[in-house]
Formats: structure tokens, C-alpha cells, sequence
């Protein structure tokens, strides 16, 4: 699926790659609509058909991904409300083991993620896979989202890297998308980033793996 020899840097998306992605799906689409639910005497039906337009309107920008930006709209302490459940932040199988053997190798690790560096504190602290990472990049910090044109220029500005020895893995198809358009020589998606719901679709564009297994041998030291 790969060829080890090809690549000197690599960049893995945190939600959906190295993190269950069930954490954000069952947070935005469970326990907040509950919340808001309760705060404005709605159902947790009527409340998740209300969020979920308000969602739409701003997926793909980084608004989506800020945590600023819900607390104002919505008017709750989102912050708040992922410390309560901060129990269900999961690591992906073999996600340490991959990152152990990655950076035994010899090669660049960066870890680049659309989430709000609150966010990002508050995965860091439950599970300490940053300890793994050279870099832990917010796009927050680069002021626009991972799958809008421009950033992975960007961040090749702010950590230099080359993009044609470079592999992505990122459950995001949009986000491999911007990637590829940039010029990053080697793209994963991820089968299943929510171990709680069923695969993805495959995609014909870009090659998934199921586990970080698929692509562990021949990961030699460069
Ligand atoms: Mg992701």
C-alpha cells in the first residue's frame, strides 16, 4: 500500500485518525442538542433538527470547528460541556504503536488537526499522545481549515516539510482533497473513523486503511 522508502514526513489528523471519532459525533450530535434541548424546553429530536441546520451552514469553515463560535451562538460553555464527558475520548486501535514505531524511524511527525486548541488541550491531556508528535498544529493557528485552499502551503511555511515525500492520513475526503490540490505526495482516508458506526464507503479517489497494521511493515528507520 506504501512504500516506506518514499517518505520522510508524516501528518496525521487527530478526530477520525488517531482519536474514535465517536468522542465529536456522539458530543455534537447527542449531548449538546440534549443540552440545548433542556435549556430552551425542546426535545432532543426537535433540538437536533435545529442544530443540525445551524451545523450545515458553517461546515467546511473554521467557525465549524470553534469552540468560541458555539459557545456565543448557542449560548452554552461548550469547553465545559467536553470536560463532562471527557471519559469517552478514545484512542484508535494500534494508534500508539504506530506513532512509537513512526518516530523510531527516524521520520518527521506532525500532528494536524481542524480542532480548537482548547480542544486540542483537552485530547492531549487525556490521552498524551502528543509526547509521540515533533509538532501538534491547529489549523486555528493558521486561520483557515485544513480542507480550505491555501493551508497546507501555509503550514509549510510555518514547518517547512516536502510535500511530494510526505504521507497524509485524515479520515476527511474534502481535506485530502485540498491536500492533493497542494501537492502532498502520498493520501490515506480512514475506513472507519467512528468505532461506533459502520465503514465509510470506499472512496475511488484516495485508498483507506482499516488499522494502522495495513501499513506498519517495511516502516523501517529512513
Ligand atoms: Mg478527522
Amino acid at each position: 500500500m506504501l512504500d516506506w522508502k518514499d517518505i520522510d514526513t508524516v501528518l496525521l489528523d487527530m478526530d477520525g485518525t488517531v482519536l474514535d471519532l465517536h468522542f465529536d459525533n456522539y458530543f455534537w450530535e447527542e449531548f449538546v442538542p440534549a443540552r440545548y434541548g433542556e435549556m430552551h424546553g425542546l426535545s432532543a429530536a426537535e433540538a437536533s433538527v435545529m442544530l443540525r441546520a445551524r451545523y450545515e451552514k458553517v461546515k467546511g469553515t473554521l467557525d465549524w470547528y470553534c469552540l468560541d463560535f458555539w459557545s456565543d451562538s448557542l449560548a452554552l460553555d461548550i469547553p465545559r460541556l467536553k470536560e463532562d464527558i471527557r471519559h469517552k475520548i478514545a484512542i484508535r486501535p494500534h494508534a500508539v504503536d504506530f506513532l512509537e514505531q513512526l518516530r523510531a524511524s527516524g521520520r518527521e511527525l506532525m500532528l494536524v488537526t481542524n480542532a480548537h486548541p482548547q480542544s486540542l488541550a483537552l485530547k492531549m491531556q487525556t490521552t498524551a499522545i502528543d509526547r509521540h508528535f515533533h509538532q501538534t498544529v491547529s489549523s486555528h493557528s493558521l486561520l483557515r481549515a485544513k480542507e480550505n485552499d491555501g493551508f497546507w502551503h501555509a503550514l509549510r511555511e510555518r514547518h517547512p516539510f516536502d510535500p511530494a515525500r510526505t504521507l497524509l492520513i485524515d479520515d476527511s475526503l474534502p481535506v485530502l482533497r485540498c491536500a492533493q490540490r497542494e501537492g502532498i505526495g502520498h493520501l490515506l482516508g480512514v475506513q472507519q473513523p467512528d468505532s461506533q458506526r459502520p465503514a465509510l464507503a470506499p472512496s475511488p479517489e484516495f485508498r483507506q486503511i482499516s488499522h494502522f497494521t495495513d501499513i506498519m511493515t517495511g516502516l523501517e528507520p529512513r
